[in-house]
């Protein structure tokens, strides 16, 4: 995420902003131009249809409309269900941040809900049970995941180091993803590479499913695999993989807008301390050097969690394969991009 500055008095302000805590104007932002913009120079623009419902800060294109965010999710809980309206904001909240992150790496969004596109389905499971998937484009995703009680108990219970409602979002759309920069890019070498990085996404689901609840991952999965629920399915490795991508990406992005300066285990251990270097914001097609930033900075930020008494905000262990694989997923987006 960029770091984004109130259009009025220049201090900092968040993506969320509404309005600015220093000088009080009202704030908007703007997908268009993707920044922060004062609602008084953005007089042409209408605030999104959900903003009170929700407290979405995007722009609309037209008076009563939605935002290109919002436009987006077709099915959600009625107005007049509080609960299920306040874990949707929750959840939108997470839908912007990675709404932006595609856009600024230039992966095409879709500006309307369209059959095979880019859509979201967020349900509450308080009256009927909810799968969070993803068909065909449509992203469902079950609201019960942002109870802080609900998502740690089944974290625990699935034995899984990290799970968010962002986290989910980007495997679900990290699923639709293997469409739109794979299959689409009509680049059979591309496909056939990414079969060989992952494994044949045609494989059999069901049987997949099947064998890693019954038999558990690989002992060994995490010299290929970014996460244990990667090596169900080539599919999901895909999905988890794509996800790191967007996690890392975002992450690089953010400490490149605070100016973020990191030493590496070399400079730490070098009492000099010389070397010490800032994170250069991460560029599409340019991933493998974004990596090497990402690694001290995911130690420092592991140690400062630490300090705070928490455990690693960071709990991944990147191995070469894994590697490679975000380096193909990073090809991809630049192709896409470009
Ligand atoms: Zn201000
Ligand atoms: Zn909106
Ligand atoms: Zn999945």
């Amino acid at each position: 995420m960029r770091a984004f500055a109130c259009s009025v008095c220049r201090r900092l302000v968040p993506f969320e902003a509404t309005r600015c805590l220093h000088c009080g104007a009202a704030l908007a932002f703007d997908p268009e131009r993707r920044e922060i913009v004062g609602r008084r120079d953005a007089e042409r623009r209408w605030p999104c249809a959900n903003a009170m419902l929700i407290g979405c800060n995007w722009l609309a294109p037209a008076e009563g409309a939605l935002c290109r965010a919002c436009v987006l999710t077709g099915t959600r809980p009625a107005d007049d269900d509080a609960e299920g309206i306040e874990r949707l904001a929750g959840a939108e909240r997470a839908k912007r941040r990675l709404l932006f992150d595609l856009l600024e790496l230039g992966v095409p969004v879709p500006r309307e809900r369209r059959e095979g596109e880019l859509s979201f389905a967020l349900l509450s499971s308080a009256a009927a049970p909810v799968t969070t998937g993803h068909a065909d484009g449509l992203v469902t995703m079950d609201l019960a995941e942002e109870d802080d009680a609900h998502r740690e108990r089944l974290r625990l219970q699935l034995d899984e180091p990290y799970r968010t409602v962002l986290g989910h979002l980007r495997h679900e759309v990290g699923h639709h993803l293997w469409t739109v920069l794979v299959l689409r890019s009509g680049d059979d070498a591309a496909l056939a590479e990414a079969r060989a990085l992952f494994g044949d996404e045609r494989a059999d689901y069901g049987a997949a499913l099947d064998r890693h609840y019954a038999e558990g991952p690989p002992a060994d999965w995490a010299d290929r695999h970014v996460s244990a629920y990667a090596t169900m399915h080539p599919a999901e490795d895909w999905a988890e993989t794509t996800a790191h991508y967007l996690h890392v990406w975002d992450a690089l992005q953010t400490a490149a807008s605070f100016r973020v300066s990191v030493a590496g285990p070399e400079q730490v251990a070098d009492p000099a301390g010389t070397a010490a270097g800032r994170i250069a914001p991460p560029v599409p097609g340019r991933f493998a050097e974004a990596l090497e930033q990402w690694l001290p900075l995911s130690y420092a930020l592991n140690a400062l969690n630490r300090s705070l008494g928490h455990g690693d905000l960071y709990p991944f262990v990147l191995a070469p394969a894994v590697l490679d694989k975000l380096r193909f997923v990073d090809r991809m987006v630049a192709g896409a991009a470009a």
